[in-house]
């Protein structure tokens, strides 16, 4: 297997690698303007009150980022629902593409939303890691969206989850996307696949073995905890999404003394916005200049897929009093099984 050849798209002045601190946000929004059966998460309708909490939050976020100016900050928006349709994301990504120790900020959405206002961005900083959800947005309105990306100069990535209802879509997606635009494909939560079914996915996504199987990952080096954080809506830092352990609190700085390399507590890692962190894997160089928003570097290296989850000896880590401790996996990143009834949700609105 070889990483595809994608040529980042205009406005790529990226660094190769997120340097400085690099922060995975999720705040309390947990609505989506649409309705995927397989969402392991936005099943919720988010009141008034939650939305002006998670605005809140977010805008304490921003601010804080915003006074880091001593620090490079990467910043990755990943809402339990859709963000984009919210004022307040987008004007979080606008702002804060705009500040120079800002070195890229990032947000999964399902590109429900109109894009004109990324016009007001640094668009060698702001970028987009869209998935393409078929059954909840009709295909022609979801390739109109990535042209209009294209024609803007944003930064981006596209992306299905791997099922076989799924794969006509995907085909005719590639087909119609620009060559440098990256498509990638994620395994379906709970579903194994064939060779041959596999092959049919790296035909799209020849990064796709990386998706295929969860990743061995305990006690092995991974970079979150160290150089990558997770923050919630109260300003609670953990390493990743899925270590529930406490490293300390953004807003007052506890979570600093925390900070260095640690092994992961937990068995496997399955989620990209996981394991793209793993030390083990190649995947900082593979997605060099694109990590956050999951685009390959332009030329790619080469690598060998993994075909199967491989476990490599631990290395020397924080004592074991410094280790979090083993919890359950959370949730996977937007997209999981399944296909979608189509159905577009009403969602409580906010001024902005
Ligand atoms: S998978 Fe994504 S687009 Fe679909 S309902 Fe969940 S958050 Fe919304
Ligand atoms: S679960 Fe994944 S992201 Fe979290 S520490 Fe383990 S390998 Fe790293």
């Amino acid at each position: 297997m070889r990483p595809p050849s994608v040529a980042a798209p205009a406005g790529s002045g990226a660094p190769t690698a997120p340097d400085g601190l690099t922060i995975l946000y999720r705040g309390p929004l947990a609505s989506c303007d649409y309705d995927c059966p397989y969402c392991p998460f936005a099943k919720r309708r988010d009141s008034v009150e939650r939305l002006r909490a998670d605005r809140a939050a977010l805008e304490r976020f921003t601010g804080w980022a915003a006074g880091r100016t001593g620090e490079r900050l990467s910043v990755l928006f990943t809402p339990w629902g859709e963000g984009l349709v919210r004022s307040w994301y987008r004007r979080a990504l606008v702002e804060l593409s705009r500040l120079p120790h800002i070195g890229r900020v990032a947000i999964q959405t399902n590109l429900s939303g109109r894009t004109a206002w990324l016009a007001d961005a640094d668009r060698d900083k702001a970028a987009l890691w869209c998935t393409y959800h078929p059954g909840q947005t009709p295909y022609g309105r979801f390739l109109g969206r990535c042209r209009e990306l294209s024609e803007l100069g944003v930064r981006f990535s596209v992306g299905v989850v791997g099922l076989e209802e799924h794969l006509e879509e995907a085909r005719r997606l590639r087909a119609a996307l620009p060559s440098e635009v990256y498509l990638w494909v994620n395994a379906a939560e709970g579903r194994s696949y064939t060779d041959e079914e596999a092959g049919r996915w790296t035909d799209l996504d020849p990064l796709f073995p990386y998706s295929r199987y969860p990743h061995a990952s305990a006690g092995l080096p991974c970079r979150t905890g160290e150089s990558v954080i997770s923050v919630d809506g109260d300003g609670t830092v953990r390493r990743c999404h899925f270590v529930r352990t406490e490293l300390g609190n953004l807003y007052d700085g506890s979570y600093r003394r925390s900070l260095g390399p640690r092994g992961c507590p937990l068995q496997v890692c399955d989620c990209h916005i996981g394991y793209v962190h793993l030390e083990t894997l190649p995947l900082y160089d593979v997605f060099a200049g694109g990590v956050l928003e999951r685009i390959p570097a332009s030329p790619a290296p080469a690598f060998p897929a993994p075909a199967a989850p491989a476990a490599a000896p631990p290395v020397p880590l924080l004592p074991a009093s410094a280790l979090p401790a083993p919890a359950p996996a959370g949730t996977a990143a937007p997209g999981g099984p399944a296909r979608a009834a189509a159905a577009r949700r009403t969602l409580p609105l906010l001024p902005p």
